[in-house]
């Protein structure tokens, strides 16, 4: 098995190499990449006829089903794409061990311009490329998505989440799960969970962010706030009494925590120079730009909470849908995000950053499973019919019209590129 480390490195070059723009790989560097990244399967579509273009990769389904979102967005190339999709089902992998439930991880993206899709057309082919896989993923809504998507996708297929009639916005819970895990970070790091002389500084006012300062604001902190849209800063600022800072300089002020709660990659080489803060922790996913930057803020002494565990609510919450919880339940389950995190914060001690302990704890728990146990055991009985429940993941199901990159190549005929070795 390749060092887990190595695999993140290897994987967020080739993501800021793309985001850059400046790189693209090449065939045998994708299969490099699914071999080293060992995701249970990365499959492409595309369908001419709805100008689709789509991947889904599926990190593990070890525990269960794998459970992601479709995100869609204009993508420099396929490959970026599929990079993205890579790393962030594998969070959701994490994501899910830590947090206790039955799923797996995987992301679906589709390569478009959300804003000038035909979405019936769009989602519809999506519905059937995810029916595909039989049961094997589990989609809902994510950037650039929303419930109205996830009916279209119905029509096609059962396997998924996230509908009008479903859980609802995940974003209640996903703030509520953040603000946890800031306690538990407050408390580890000052021994009080008293936050009335903490300053507080939220990058993004959008749906978690906005959330995220209401309860701050209720827990008596101090909060500058920032934002691209002055529209979403001025509620923050009218309601919780917030003070405004510009986009730019939200990174450099000086505070004690940060959470980012807007776009992934925040924390990287310009931006660590800048930091004044002890914690961060926030809702955007794949908030280090590369995992040594989480090493990075160890070396400086600021505590890092690992993006997949601080912003679980959502995937918790969407367990009424997927699992029939009650909504006491799910908030029972947000509300042990702080308990989790301190016993990672705890089991990390001054030498190892947390996330590479939680990241060890998620790894350990995929491997440990004893029996894949039935793909959709447990599934809500409400949306999911007897065979689709009775699915087991054994056998890859593979449609013709798919373009599958498999999963696993030997990995021992790849030559492997080091850390050292870039
Ligand atoms: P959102 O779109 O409602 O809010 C994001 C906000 O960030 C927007 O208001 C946007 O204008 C702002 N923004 C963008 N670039 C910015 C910049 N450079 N500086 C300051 N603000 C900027 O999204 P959300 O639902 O609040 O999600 C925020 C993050 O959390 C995303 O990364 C998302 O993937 C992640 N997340 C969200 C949920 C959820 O339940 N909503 C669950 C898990 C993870």
């Amino acid at each position: 098995m390749v060092p887990a480390g190595r695999v993140h490195y290897f994987l967020d070059q080739r993501v800021r190499k793309e985001n850059s723009m400046k790189n693209k790989p090449d065939t045998n560097s994708l299969c490099q990449i699914y071999a080293e990244a060992e995701h249970e399967k990365v499959v492409s579509w595309s369908d001419p006829v709805s100008d689709y273009r789509g991947v889904i990769a599926i990190h593990s389904t070890a525990l269960g089903p794998a459970v992601g979102g479709t995100r869609i967005w204009k993508y420099a190339s396929d490959e970026a794409a599929t990079f993205d999709a890579l790393r962030l089902s594998r969070a959701m992998s994490y994501k899910s061990a830590l947090a206790g439930l039955p799923f797996g991880g995987g992301k679906a993206i589709i390569v478009g311009n959300d804003s000038v899709i035909d979405r019936e057309k769009i989602f519809r082919t999506h519905g059937r490329f995810i029916d595909s896989l039989a049961g094997r993923f589990i989609t809902a809504q994510d950037v650039g998505t929303d419930p109205d998507d996830m009916e279209y996708v119905r029509m096609e297929t059962p396997y998924v989440a996230g509908l009008r009639t479903g859980a609802g916005d995940p974003s209640p819970m996903t703030a509520y799960g953040v603000f946890r895990a800031l306690q538990a970070s407050a408390i580890h790091r000052w021994h009080s969970l008293d936050l009335t002389k903490r300053t507080i500084a939220i990058q993004g006012c959008g749906k978690t962010g906005y959330l995220l300062a209401k309860m701050l604001y209720e827990a008596g902190a101090k909060l500058l706030v920032s934002d691209i849209d002055a529209a979403k800063v001025k509620n923050v600022v009218d309601d919780f009494g917030a003070t405004a800072v510009a986009p730019e300089q939200i990174l450099g002020v000086q505070a004690d925590i940060l959470p980012p709660c807007a776009l992934g990659g925040v924390i990287n080489d310009e931006t660590i120079p800048e930091l004044k803060v002890k914690i961060v922790v926030g809702s955007a996913n794949n908030q280090l730009l590369e995992d040594r930057h989480g090493d990075e803020l160890h070396d400086i002494g600021i505590m890092y909470v690992p993006d997949y565990l601080a912003n679980a609510g959502g995937i918790i919450g969407g367990c009424q849908e997927l699992l029939d919880w009650s909504r006491q339940e799910a908030k029972q389950r947000v509300h042990r995000i702080y308990d989790t995190l301190l016993s990672i914060l705890e089991s990390a001690g001054s030498g190892t950053p947390p996330f590479r302990v939680a990241n060890q704890f998620a790894e350990r728990k995929l491997l440990d499973h004893k029996a894949r146990p039935t793909a959709s055991e447990g599934l809500s009985k409400k949306y999911f019919s007897n065979d689709q429940l009775n699915y087991r993941p054994t056998v890859p199901n593979q449609p013709a019209s798919t373009n599958e990159h498999l999963t696993r190549p030997d990995i021992r005929s790849i030559p492997f590129k080091s850390r050292d070795n870039k």
